[in-house]
């Protein structure tokens, strides 16, 4: 999954593909693209973050560990603007 974090209010948001969604402060916006695969992200606070969706059933049992237990940990990684699926825009641009 991709998610959007905003370098200017540190908001996190899940990107999603019928629906521009926006960071607390507004200055950062994303969504996917039809194909479910790339993302735009506008703002020049966006950064476009990627949690691999197999991680995602491990988070979920991980609320679960005993106090005491290790807390389960996963990666979430920047996605830089060469990347094919990574399409970073000026505040303001609909492209
Ligand atoms: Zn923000």
């Amino acid at each position: 999954m991709k998610l959007l974090l905003c370098s200017g209010c540190h908001d996190v948001v899940a990107l999603v593909t019928d629906e521009r969604r926006a960071c607390r402060c507004g200055s950062s916006t994303g969504r996917y693209r039809e194909d479910g695969w790339a993302a735009d992200v506008w703002g020049p606070q966006a950064v476009l973050l990627g949690l691999r969706n197999e991680l995602v059933p491990e988070l979920v049992l991980g609320q679960g560990v005993e106090p005491g237990e290790k807390y389960v940990t996963v990666g979430l990684h920047a996605i830089p603007p060469w990347d094919p699926r990574a399409f970073y825009h000026d505040e303001g641009s609909e492209d």
